[in-house]
């Protein structure tokens, strides 16, 4: 995303929308995150941090919200939609976005914002950029060749879905 194209008075009230989940959401007893889906001008589905409601370290608003909005569309590619984040995503709900084949991605806060009130996903964007042999995670391939397995049963699995 480039700062270089000014918000339309709608996308700033769809994001007013994502932060004003962010600030509900605390009071309800989950972290302060909100998020918006929109296709073709219209909410479609909205998402809060659930993490310790749930007991889900998954549970975080874009990931609700892409759950929420493929459930309204029956689908499991959310292109043509755009998401609204009340902050900038971390590394996992940035690759579910990717995933979900999202047009485009809004978000308000930044990552400095949220580190400076401890939720900082700075650490998993180094881990990233890590060899696997340095990262603080023990990681370790092992067994590969019986798992290629999986996918020639894929590639010989005539009606297979691509996504
Ligand atoms: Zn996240």
């Amino acid at each position: 995303m480039t700062n270089s194209e000014t918000e339309t008075p709608q996308q700033q009230a769809f994001m007013q929308m994502a932060i004003d989940l962010a600030i509900a959401n605390v009071g309800n007893g989950g972290g302060p995150f909100g998020a918006v889906i929109v296709k073709a001008g219209t909410v479609i589905a909205k998402g809060v941090n659930q993490v310790t409601h749930n007991n889900d370290p998954t549970a975080h608003a874009e990931i609700m919200a892409i759950r929420a909005a493929c459930q309204e569309l029956n689908s499991f590619t959310l292109a043509g939609c755009e998401i609204y984040s009340s902050c900038e995503p971390c590394p996992m709900c940035l690759a579910a976005i990717y995933w979900s084949h999202c047009d485009r991605l809004f978000f308000a806060s930044g990552h400095h914002d949220a580190a400076a009130v401890d939720f900082d996903d700075s650490f998993i964007y180094e881990q990233l950029k890590l060899p696997i042999e340095n990262r603080s995670l023990p990681i370790q391939q092992m067994m590969r060749q019986p798992s290629l397995k999986a996918f020639q049963t894929w590639l010989a699995h005539e009606s297979r879905v691509s996504y």
